[in-house]
């Protein structure tokens, strides 16, 4: 029996955690600020920190960018060595307050203060069973059913209870923990969502991205090991690894699209995948053209890249309002596609009477790219020629990346050359599944489902 996750075409949890642990409690509200800052792009929903003030954690947390929430006046009321911190990118429906993070709980041998990334796919029907047995809920997280659970089976020893509930919740999951006294990050057995460890001369950082690591003024040490907790206290560092069968997938979409490019993730730096992305396009689709560019930010490695390769001027065709909110999560169709135009605008001087390609990282619904296409012909364009830096977007993510129902995808309802008269392009060519993989230079095991619908576990079946 499969929890009803996808009722509607409604967004999934893709966040951003931070967790330090520090002997300079007086920087750390500062640090943590920096820290979730770096990692905006990982949710813009709501922002909050808990922090550790002498064995009792306070907390703050509200809607909004971490620059509006985390404000001087938080950073200065909130002090302590040991803090966690969250930022949310969510559904509109479920943008409240009490969904925002860090979920502090207090029970029997204390407080804990939990912060997650990912997307459990049984977490309702662990819900139920908890409902069934008179445990009330304030919030509609998966967080909350992993604090409980974690609670229920603590008995003093949180970390032995933590292992254990690590193999009873399946899904993708990155959570830093806090407790009075100690820091715990642990991730899932495959290794889905980010997590990584790194060093300050006056403590220990764990962040769902390098970049939040050296924002925070430290150095990246090493990631966590899919199924690893990790629990850093006065002692140092231990790591715990999970009895149960551990494999390495990497969300591929990090790479593609999710996390910033002065990120490595397991291993690999986020920039050179993508470049090397473009010049795997370039050797797959070599097109003769007067400018290559980019819909940025995202696609501008990979145009990078395809233009390098190939020896063609790279230019700013497209100019981003760096104020804009970004269109994917609009609710409408309608809103989708005035969003874009708000977004971007075409640079006419550079693209008129020019064969030009545009190179973005992904196609999911195909609102975007239809918009862009139509754009730059307007503009004057004598052929538009579209790459994807990596194939089409054809099943539903289950573990935290935001990818619609399967009937709204493009890449479901339509073949490449019906994608190519839809978007009205000259040409269009997505990079092929072997390139994408090829481009991070690595074989470790990759999450490859919303591009082949090879899950590493099993999913629900929705269309
Ligand atoms: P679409 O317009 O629906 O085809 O979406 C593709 C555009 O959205 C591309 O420009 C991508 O950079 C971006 N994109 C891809 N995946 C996501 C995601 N999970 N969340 C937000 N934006 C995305």
């Amino acid at each position: 029996m499969y929890d009803n996750i996808f009722e509607e075409d409604k967004l999934h949890d893709e966040c951003g955690v931070v967790g330090i642990f520090t002997d300079n409690p007086e920087l750390t509200s500062q640090l943590m600020y920096y820290g979730l800052f770096a990692l905006q792009h990982r949710g813009q929903e709501s922002a909050g920190i808990a922090i550790n003030t002498g064995g009792k954690i306070e907390y703050y947390k509200n809607k909004g960018l971490v620059a509006d929430v985390i404000t001087n006046d938080v950073i200065e009321r909130l002090s302590g060595g040991l803090a966690i911190g969250h930022v949310r990118y969510s559904t509109a429906v479920s943008n409240t307050i009490e969904n925002a993070q860090p979920l502090v709980v207090k029970f029997k041998s204390g407080s804990i203060a939990l912060a997650h990334n990912g997307n459990l796919v049984n977490a309702d029907s662990l819900r139920s069973m908890l409902e069934n047995d008179g445990v009330i809920f304030q919030t509609l997280l998966d967080t909350e059913v992993v604090a409980n659970m974690i609670a229920r089976n603590a008995n003093g020893d949180i970390i032995k209870s933590i292992k254990n509930v690590m193999d009873i919740i399946k899904g993708a999951f990155a959570f830093v923990v806090m407790t009075g006294k100690e820091l715990i990050g642990f991730r899932d057995h495959f290794g889905l969502r980010p997590l990584c460890l790194g060093k300050r001369p006056d403590g220990y950082i764990l962040a769902s991205e390098s970049c939040a690591i050296s924002a925070m003024g430290g150095e990246f040490i090493r990631d966590i090991e899919p199924g690893e907790i990790i629990i850093i206290n006065e002692n140092g560092i231990e790591s715990i690894k999970s009895s149960k069968y551990a494999k390495q997938k990497s969300c591929i979409f990090e790479y593609v699209y999710f996390a910033r490019p002065d990120s490595t993730i397991d291993g690999i730096n986020v920039y050179e995948a993508r470049f090397n992305a473009g010049r795997l396009l370039a050797q797959e689709s070599p097109t003769k053209a007067d400018l290559v560019f980019a819909v940025p930010d995202s696609g501008t490695p990979a145009a990078m890249g395809y233009a390098h390769e190939l020896g063609i001027p790279f230019g700013l065709g497209l100019i981003k309002n760096r104020y804009a909110k970004r269109t994917f999560i609009e609710p409408t169709q309608e809103l989708r596609e005035e969003g874009v135009k708000t977004k971007l605008s075409v640079l006419k001087e550079l693209v008129k009477d020019k064969t030009v390609i545009m190179i973005d990282d992904s196609i999911v619904r195909g609102t975007t790219m239809r918009q862009l296409a139509e754009m730059v012909r307007k503009a004057g364009a004598k052929e538009v020629h579209i790459k994807i830096a990596s194939p089409p977007v054809t099943h539903s993510c289950f573990f935290g990346i935001d990818t619609p129902f399967r009937h709204y995808l493009i890449g479901v309802t339509k073949t490449v050359d019906e994608i190519k008269d839809y978007i009205k392009a000259d040409s269009l060519y997505f990079l092929s599944l072997e390139g994408l993989q090829k481009s991070t230079g690595s074989d470790r095991g990759f999450c490859l489902a919303c591009l082949n619908g090879d899950y590493p576990m099993e999913v629900p079946k929705f269309d």
